[in-house]
Parts: structure tokens; sequence; C-alpha cells
């Protein structure tokens, strides 16, 4: 669109203007003012513009509704990745729109030197749905995943005496990408070159109870588990180790964090994953599904262990600020109204055999594994890439762990024919990579 002289000119880019680019800037405004940019200029300009440190897929989503989404070029997809597990009630839910509308009509952000409403609300229901009455747990809100857990972090120091320090992890686990989620993520790949780590931490395997009796001494502070293993795969953890952990946590006055960043707001079919596997954490974190996609994290704490914190410990300037909050409450109103927990469970079942008969025709499948819609499938076969890339020209999006993991992560709200759709569109990337 020509800069025409009825229109305010655009704010020349200075430099741009520098450079004598001004064409360029001009186009940018112009698509500013609602023209469509096409996937190539995207393409084009985050090369030339952005820190290239995503691997990313020649896709770029422009609209979504429910479980549908529509790319730039008009194209529409089935998602059954949601964002990776941050799209609880669907795209676009009018009730969260709303919510977020008025929000913004009202107030989005005053500071945490103040009370803020929807934040003190969002409180009273994590602490109602985490026991209530009966250990019913304490809130802090932040932005992130990686922020909650950093804040679990610190709590679980400050909680202890000053003499246990040392934090447990499991080994392939994913904590976040700061330095503490980071020193707390058991993958050497992640640390490289990132080095020297936060110390304090050390890490052991997944499901084995004698190394986790023999990690624990004096100087333990806390252990952190993801229930389920998100970005590695769907690996679930085993409940006899989880109850390991939490009477060796006890033993030792240390504490037990549950990592439910991914498993968390109803993904596997309860609000929480540890009220399906019956052992309770002492801080536990949460983020991805809270917000539909508006960036909230929070880190919830036994009374007790919350006392550590007071006023100086901790802080967040946006965290839970009047716009996430306002998002997060519409998110959980929505989740408990339209039963989606219970969708979850009783879809994610149907999904599940769905694609064990799909195996079982195929032969191709390892072993289909997860809770409620937080689904993973691992192939014999190194073709979860291929697949995911295939799927992805047949309009199914989800993603690909490594070569042999397919991961499945849809809104709650999908439906049994939203399955059949998937699988039909799962069948025709088969053979499109195996042809
Ligand atoms: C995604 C994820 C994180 C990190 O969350 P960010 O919001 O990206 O910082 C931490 N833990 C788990 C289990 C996750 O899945």
């Amino acid at each position: 669109m020509p800069v025409s002289a009825l229109e305010v000119p655009p704010k020349p880019n200075l430099i741009a203007t520098a450079t004598g680019d001004v064409a360029q800037t001009a186009k940018t405004s112009a698509q500013r003012n609602g023209e469509a940019a096409s996937l190539e200029h995207l393409v084009e300009t985050d090369a030339r513009c952005g820190i290239q440190n995503y691997g990313r897929l020649s896709v770029a989503f422009k609209r979504g509704q429910g479980a549908r989404l529509w790319d730039v070029e008009g194209r529409e997809y089935l998602d059954f990745l949601g964002g990776i597990a941050v799209v609880t009630v669907g795209h676009a839910h009018p009730r969260v729109t709303e919510a977020i509308t008025k929000q913004a009509e009202t107030l989005l952000h005053s500071s945490n030197i103040y009370y803020i409403e929807p934040q003190v609300e969002l409180a009273r229901r994590l602490h109602e749905m985490s026991g209530g009455e009966d250990g019913g747990m304490r809130a802090f809100f932040c932005n992130s995943g990686a922020e909650a857990n950093e804040a679990a972090l610190k709590m679980a120091r400050k909680s202890t005496s000053p003499a246990r320090f040392e934090i447990i992890t499991l080994e392939n686990s994913f904590h976040g990408r700061t330095y503490g989620s980071l020193a707390a993520t058991g993958q050497p790949k992640y640390h490289e070159g990132f080095e020297p780590m936060p110390g304090g931490f050390k890490y052991i395997p997944r499901n084995d109870i004698a190394a986790l009796e023999a990690a624990f001494n004096e100087r333990t502070a806390a252990i952190m588990i993801e229930p389920i293993f998100g970005e590695s795969g769907i690996l679930p953890v085993d409940v006899e180790y989880l109850q390991a952990a939490r009477r060796l946590c006890d033993e030792h006055g240390a504490r037990l964090i549950f990592d439910e960043v991914q498993t968390g707001i109803g993904r596997t079919g309860t609000f929480w994953a540890w009220q399906q596997l019956g052992v309770k954490p002492d801080i536990l974190t949460l983020a991805k599904g809270l917000g539909n996609g508006v960036p909230i994290g929070a880190l919830l704490a036994r009374d007790d262990v919350a006392a550590a914190f007071v006023p100086g410990t901790h802080g967040c300037t946006f965290g839970g600020n009047f716009l996430s909050c306002a998002a997060a409450n519409a998110t959980l109103d929505v989740l408990v109204d339209e039963q989606l927990m219970e969708n979850a469970t009783r879809v994610g079942k149907y999904f599940e055999d769905a694609l064990q008969a799909w195996g079982e025709e195929s032969g191709e499948i390892e072993e289909v594994r997860g809770l409620g819609l937080m689904i993973g499938v691992e192939m014999k076969r190194p073709i979860a890439r291929a697949l995911m890339k295939a799927a992805l020209e047949h309009g199914l999006v989800f993603n690909a762990v490594g070569d042999t993991i397919m991961r499945f992560l849809p809104p709650l709200c999908i439906t049994t024919d939203d399955v059949d759709e998937a699988m039909q569109k799962l069948r025709a990337a088969y053979a499109q990579v195996t042809a």
C-alpha cells in the first residue's frame, strides 16, 4: 500500500531511513494497517532481523477458533498441540476474549505494591482447588514456567535449614531456560556453552528408587520432579517413586517440588496430575495452560513452606497483573463450566485407543503413553519428524520430540470427531512418508 497523502505518514524508522531503506519501512507500516503479510515476507524479515534461536517450520498462523487454526494463506488446520499445552479451553474462546477485552478497557496494570482484585480471586481459587480448608496452598504469580521454577528453588532453600542447599532433579527433565531452572534441567545438551552452571544441583535417573534414596542426605533442600516428563516425550514417573520421594522429603525436612507447568490445569484429566498420582507436593509450579495464551506462571506452596517468603524476599513486576489474572480466571471458569477435564479423560482415552489401533495395523508404534490429553507416541523407526511435517501439510498440528516420538497436547475441548479427523490426516501423512 503506498503511503497516501490522506493518511498520517508512518513515523520514519530512523535506522531504515539512515540506510535508505524507506520502502521497507512503508511496507511494514502497511502490514500494521491490516494488510496480510505473505509467509515469504515473514520468513525473509525474521531471517534478517530475528535472533535465530528457533528452528521454525514454514507456517505462520493468523487466526484460531476452538481447536482450529488458519494460516496467513488461509489454510485450515486441526490443532493437536495447543501452542505446547498452552491453549487449554480453545483458541479465541468468547468468555476468555470478553474477560481480556473488559480488563483492557478498565485497567491493565498497577503494581504488587497494591492489592489486585483478579489476582486475589485467582489465588483464592487455586487455594480452593488445592484443598481449601484442608491444606489449600498459597500462591505467588509470575509470567512463565521458568520463573515459577526459579521461585520454587529459592523457596526450597529459604524454607529449609541453611545447611540444606542441594537440589535433586532427574535426568532428562526439563524445567526452563533461566540459570536456576536450566541448572535444574537434567540434560547436559542444554547446559553446553553456558557453564559454569549455578552450583548445588545433582541429577539422578528417573524411577530408580535406590538412586533416589542414595541421593538424599543432610544437604538436601529439595527434589524437583515433573510428574510426567513433557519435553522429553511424555515419560511417566512411577507412583512408587513419587511416594518414596515424599517419604524421603518428610524424613529429611526437605521439599518435594512438582513442576506441573505442562501437566497442570486439567491437561491430564484432573486439575493437577498429583491428584491422580496420590502424592501431594510441598511446592508446585504452574504456567503454560493457566492463561489460555496470556503469559502467566504461578508458584503454589504449603502454608508453612510459603511462610519463608516475607516482604522483600521475592517479587515480580508483571506477576499477577490485572490482564493475566483476568485471563486465568476466565480460563478456569470455562474449564469447570464446560467440564473440559472430564472431556480430557474421555477424549484422551478415545484418542489413545485410536492410536493403538493404528499401531497394530501399521506395525510402526512401539508405545502409546500419557494421561488425559497429554499423549506421546513412540515410533519403532525414526519417522516422527517426517510424520509431523507431512501431517502439517495435511492440516494437522502436533510436534515431534527427537526423531521417534510424536507429542500431542491439544486444547481440552477437542471432540471424538476431531480425533477421527486427526487420525485420517495422520494416516495420510504416513502414506506420504512411507510412499
Ligand atoms: C515449558 C516448561 C517449562 C518452562 O516454561 P517457560 O514458560 O517456557 O519458561 C518448565 N517446566 C516444564 C515441565 C515445562 O513443560
